[in-house]
């Protein structure tokens, strides 16, 4: 269909949610309310919500008639059965252990695994992992390829592990000290960039040499897996669900959050093969989270995920997804937005230290974005930058920023349509003509962790 120049919605609109936009003295007075802090907003006063893409999906009918099959039985439920088949098909594996959403699962695998003194490999931690790694008193290390944080650099599989570094890193630590290395698919934290085949192959036969067993964390394999179609030569003619198989194929296990490419809520699920592993986890799962065939979820959530996840890797479905992330990626590069390149499978990243180059990064570039994009416009977008990860170095007293200051613009799964993302592009192009305008801020209240979530904040006259 060469004639198509942008991604046509492959569904139509069966049932519809109201939206609407407030008036500027409204937000300017919700903003001064919440110190400037999108995060505390009502989100019913958010036209266009981009925070996040985790369990903000829109369900398909099929997902809402199997919710009204969901078994509700305490024990050997007919939708865990249904959800075991579908995940051992996709996954693989032998064991699938269901529970309430990812950081759950990954709770889980690290209680078991993690130990004080013991490290997991990732290509980069997910900052849920990363805590979960860390609270049992395991180092977790990044080992992605300096690519990763180049958002210029043209190479695709931007998400890949720097194998050298891994085979390094098992070479000095040894296989007693890492109980598992990880692949986060795609690489969320490095803009949602996809890990390539044949960099899972190569990690995958690093971690055999040294018997150390190869975790995914999957939360979004379906769009990695597009993108190995898409880009990776020799799999244009395969199906999404066997690159996902074959993917697969060279790991020992997964978790997942379900949150994401199953396209559902809430829900996630750990997937391996380790018959004695599996038992612990189970075991584990029964204290906390619920019997080994319902792990904190509902029956109908089961068959939602089941079901979801099926949708989840249909090549229409991600041709539309994917497509919309470039197209808005292209919208904003047209207006003259600078943005992180290649767009990755969930979000567009826009650059907020050059687009607002006027600001110190002492004054939060891409917090002010966040603010002014609300203000101009109703819409609502993540920074990840200098609030979320900076901080001040205790020897020296001078502040640390991260290499990349940006404003996430996350785009929910079959929420919003084309025209949509013309408003978000409209509402750039607007804040570009009077970028010069925009101020900086100042942190007036921050919590002792993950200070983002509930930082009031000052405008810096
Ligand atoms: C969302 C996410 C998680 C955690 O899942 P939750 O469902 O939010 O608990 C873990 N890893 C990655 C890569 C994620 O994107």
């Amino acid at each position: 269909m060469s004639f198509k120049k942008f991604p046509v919605e492959p569904f139509k609109i069966k049932a519809v949610e109201k939206i609407k936009l407030t008036t500027p003295e409204e937000r300017e007075e919700l903003l001064r309310q919440v110190g400037y802090n999108v995060f505390a907003l009502p989100a019913e006063k958010v036209f266009i919500d981009l925070l996040t893409d985790s369990g903000t999906a829109a369900m398909s009918d099929r997902q809402w008639s199997r919710m009204i099959i969901g078994d509700e039985a305490y024990s050997g439920s007919q939708s865990f059965f249904h959800f075991e088949k579908v995940i051992r098909q996709i996954f693989g594996y032998k064991h699938v252990i269901p529970a309430h959403q990812g950081r759950a699962a990954e709770r889980l695998l690290f209680e078991a695994l993690v130990k004080e003194g013991t490290y997991i490999a990732n290509n980069i931690h997910f900052d849920t992992t990363r805590a979960n790694v860390e609270i049992r008193r395991g180092v977790a290390v990044d080992l992605s390829w300096d690519e990763a944080y180049d958002p210029d650099s043209p190479e695709l599989f931007k998400g890949n592990m720097d194998v050298n570094r891994l085979d390094n890193f098992l070479r000095e630590k040894g296989r007693e000290r890492v109980p598992c290395v990880m692949i986060t698919v795609t690489n969320n934290s490095a803009g949602g960039q996809p890990v390539s085949m044949a960099n899972i192959k190569a990690v995958s036969q690093v971690c055999r040499k040294y018997k150390v067993p190869l975790y995914f964390d999957a939360c979004r394999f379906a769009e990695n897996a597009y993108f190995i179609r898409q880009w990776e030569p020799g799999y244009q003619s395969k199906s999404v669900l066997e690159i996902a198989q074959e993917m697969f194929s060279y790991g020992d296990g997964a978790t997942m959050s379900a949150k994401k490419d199953a396209l559902v809520n809430i829900g996630g699920f750990v997937t391996l093969n380790d018959d004695s592993l599996a038992e612990e986890l189970k075991n584990l799962l029964i204290i906390s989270e619920g019997f080994p065939t319902y792990g904190g979820l509902a029956g109908r959530d089961l068959e939602a995920i089941a079901q979801g996840l099926m949708e989840g890797v249909d090549e229409d479905y991600l041709e539309y997804r994917v497509g919309q992330v470039n197209y808005l990626a292209q919208l904003l590069t047209d207006a003259g937005i600078p943005v992180y390149k290649p767009p990755g499978g969930h979000a567009v990243y826009v650059l907020a230290d050059r687009f607002l180059a006027h600001l110190p990064r002492e004054q939060y570039p891409a917090w002010a974005l966040s603010v002014a994009l609300y203000r101009e416009a109703g819409i609502r977008a993540c920074e990840i930058g200098g609030v979320m990860f900076g901080y001040r170095d205790q020897q020296t007293g001078k502040m640390v920023f991260p290499r990349l200051e940006l404003l996430r613009l996350a785009i929910p799964r079959r929420v919003y349509t084309l025209s949509h993302l013309h408003y978000i592009a409209e509402a750039f192009a607007c804040l570009a003509q009077k970028r010069e305008t925009i101020k900086g801020f100042r942190i007036v209240y921050q919590a002792p962790y993950l200070r983002h979530f509930t930082a009031k904040m000052e405008e810096v006259s």
